[in-house]
């Protein structure tokens, strides 16, 4: 069988890897539109646990990349100047680049072709297809997949910095032209992801619209500068953006399947884009294991395993992302621990007594000081 996989992303390639090497005879073929050694961002982030599925399935690929992550066992909330820990909380962290580079060797050990440096407009003839590109997807355009999209208001920018973060932080800060929200972290032992967000007023206020690169670090390390430690923030490919929420009513059509962010977008304060590509691309793998080369047959499969489970996490990351877009209302409103809670119940799924069983420390803080309002 020809499977053309368009995208070599976390889960074009963990599908090619794992898919070739449980049948050597298909020739798989990755397409890529930029080289081998290039991505966009910095770091990813793991939630506890969140890693579990890699173990069951390919225990391998687990331990060498957890031997590879930097992690911590809480989360930390400042706000006022005040730091707040959530114990209990544990992330693991890994540089986007370095999780490419590594799967990328495996899949040419298992004989994966991957062509780098050409982007595609369409997808190239093949048995089946793989619209494994991301969200501006071209797999997805015009085969009647339905998407849906929304976009949030709230202005992104991804760098990095060479300060060391000692865990998962949500730092909060203010200045005359409005308010702002930092997620940073460390990925390796050198570098940390530092995503700066703010609401659109403040941006425009800030003149942040109108700045080039440069300015625009200069400004964050400014708002940032009693975090940073003097580090300077580095870019790539780093722009001002808005998140896009998208799904798909239908995750296939024909020969192709969409899996990772070209079947819907994860917001990145729940760390779980990459885990949702990465359960993609295992669970399809899966569907063709027992499905053989019945295409329809492992598509129906894969959806059926999928869909609930991706609808689930999908609402608790849009509530999520709903918090972000009332994160300036909700700075003025509480202190630090009031935050920290309100941040912590944000998705509808956490309740306090849960919190309270995986954050003991946390909650007898909150218990004794109450979430002020
Ligand atoms: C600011 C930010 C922070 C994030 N932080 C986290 C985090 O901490 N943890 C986490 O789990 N996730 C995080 N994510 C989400 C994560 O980056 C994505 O969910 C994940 O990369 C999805 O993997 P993918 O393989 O589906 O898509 P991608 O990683 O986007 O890969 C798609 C690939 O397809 C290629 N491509 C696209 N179009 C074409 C074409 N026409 N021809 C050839 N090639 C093409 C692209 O170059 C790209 O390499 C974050 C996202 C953002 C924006």
């Amino acid at each position: 069988m020809h499977v053309a996989v368009l995208g070599a992303g976390p889960a074009g390639l963990l599908f090619s890897l794992l898919a070739q090497r449980r049948r050597p005879d298909w020739r798989i073929e990755v397409h890529e539109q930029n080289p081998a050694g290039a991505t966009f961002g910095f770091g990813v982030v793991f939630s506890q646990g969140a890693l579990a599925f890699l173990e069951r399935d390919a225990p391998d690929l687990h331990a060498e990349l957890t031997a590879r992550m930097e992690s911590w066992p809480m989360q930390r909330i400042v706000h006022r100047g005040v730091a707040v820990d959530v114990d209990g909380n544990g992330f693991s962290a890994i540089g986007r680049l370095q999780l490419i580079l590594f799967l990328q060797e495996r899949c040419r050990d298992a004989g994966v072709q991957m062509q780098f440096g050409q982007r595609l407009e369409s997808p190239p003839q093949a048995d089946f297809v793989v619209g494994a590109d991301g969200l501006n997807s071209v797999v997805r355009q015009g085969r009647g997949f339905e998407p849906q999209v929304e976009w949030l208001s709230n202005k992104f920018v991804w760098y990095g910095t060479a300060q060391r973060f000692d865990c998962l932080t949500l730092t909060f800060r203010e200045n005359q032209h409005g308010v702002f929200v930092a997620h940073h972290y460390r990925y390796s032992r050198g570098m940390s992801t530092f995503i700066v967000e703010c609401d659109a007023a403040t941006w425009q206020r800030a003149g942040l619209d109108r700045m080039t690169d440069a300015e625009s670090r200069a400004y964050c390390e400014g708002v940032f500068a009693p975090d940073l430690g003097g580090q300077a923030l580095v870019s790539n490919k780093s722009v001002w953006r808005q998140f896009l929420l998208l799904q798909n009513r239908r995750w296939s059509a024909g020969n192709a399947v969409l899996i990772g962010d070209a079947l819907r977008s994860m917001h990145f304060s729940i760390g779980s884009g990459t885990r949702l590509a990465f359960e993609d691309a295992i669970a399809l793998d899966r569907a063709f294991g027992e499905a053989g080369e019945d295409v329809p047959r492992a598509l129906a499969a894969f959806e059926r395993e999928r869909r609930p489970v991706v609808e689930k996490l999908y609402a608790a990351a849009s509530a999520s992302s709903y918090w972000y877009e009332s994160f300036p209302e909700r700075m003025r409103r509480f202190d630090a621990l009031g935050l920290a809670y309100d941040y912590m119940t944000r998705s509808g799924r956490m309740s306090a007594e849960r919190l309270r069983a995986i954050a003991p420390r946390f909650m007898a803080q909150v218990d004794t000081g109450g979430p002020s309002a």
